[in-house]
């Protein structure tokens, strides 16, 4: 293929991964509030007007428009646009890395997960049950889809994401006698499980602590706010999965001996 065909084809994908980050956004908007992601159509916060399809193409509708209604002029928030940017760049990313397989399917129905859940998380400190809960068994699911991965180990990953950092809450809890981290996030750690297997979890809990630590001691030293800063730690678990799927591969070593770790001490109890 020649490098013209695969810019055409990257290209192509990324306004996939817009359009259906547009639909995201919709999801992160409603979700909360409990509302239907399907009915009604998107209207405008302000002036309620139903917004038209070519007021509603994403990125470039919000830069013609100028980041405003068409009809009232309210601004909508750039945010709109940088989560269609950011799933359409994923969506390239994962097609780029993992070409025509069923990988890159995989990891495009994950992205769009943890897209929807980090901002959700970093609106509301909430990860909801509604994506997290059905994402275990979607993901176990997906798990076969996976050249790497065993269903032992995505079921392992399940019981291991949700019980480590169950332990860990429960931990922290007992020690500073405050709740430090939500059970959101032992939901979505055993979702993640499902989807990556049982060798993901630390990997993906050490770069998601490493993420938020480059993040939030900075934050907190610019705000001052001390040690009770609440900085939701889902979009660093999100990241981190993000990261560890994209570079699977390359830490196949290390994971392929920590999965025989695990199916070695997995086997020796049945
Ligand atoms: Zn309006």
């Amino acid at each position: 293929m020649s490098i013209q065909q695969i810019v055409i084809l990257l290209a192509g994908v990324f306004v996939l991964g817009a359009v259906i980050g547009s639909f995201l956004n919709v999801c992160i908007y409603r979700i909360p509030a409990g509302e239907s992601v399907v009915t009604p159509r998107s209207r405008c916060p302000h002036c309620l007007t139903t917004i038209r399809w070519y007021h509603n193409l994403p990125i470039v509708s919000w830069i013609l428009l100028r980041g405003r209604c068409a009809y009232c002029g309210a601004p909508f928030s750039i945010r709109y646009p940088l989560v269609e940017a950011l799933t359409g760049a994923l969506f390239a990313l994962f097609f780029y890395r993992f070409g025509v397989h069923q990988v890159t399917l995989v990891s495009w129905l994950l992205a769009a997960l943890l897209v929807t859940i980090s901002f959700i998380d970093l609106d509301h400190q909430i990860i909801p049950d509604v994506i997290s809960l059905p994402g275990i068994p979607v993901g176990f699911f997906c798990s076969f889809a996976l050249p790497w991965l065993s269903w032992q180990s995505s079921l392992l990953g399940i019981l291991l994401g949700g019980g480590i950092l169950l332990a860990i809450a429960l931990g922290y809890e007992w020690l500073t006698k405050q709740e430090g981290m939500g059970l959101g996030d032992v939901k979505l750690l055993a979702m993640l499980g499902a989807f990556l297997g049982a060798p993901a979890i630390l990997p993906i809990i050490f770069l998601a602590s490493i993420m938020g630590t480059a993040v939030g001691v900075p934050l907190m030293l610019i705000k001052r706010a001390g040690r009770k800063l609440a900085i939701p730690f889902g979009p660093f678990l999100a990241g981190a999965a993000l990261v560890y799927l994209f570079f699977v591969e390359r830490l196949d070593p290390l994971a392929r001996w920590y999965g025989q770790a695990l199916a070695f001490w997995w086997h020796s109890l049945f």
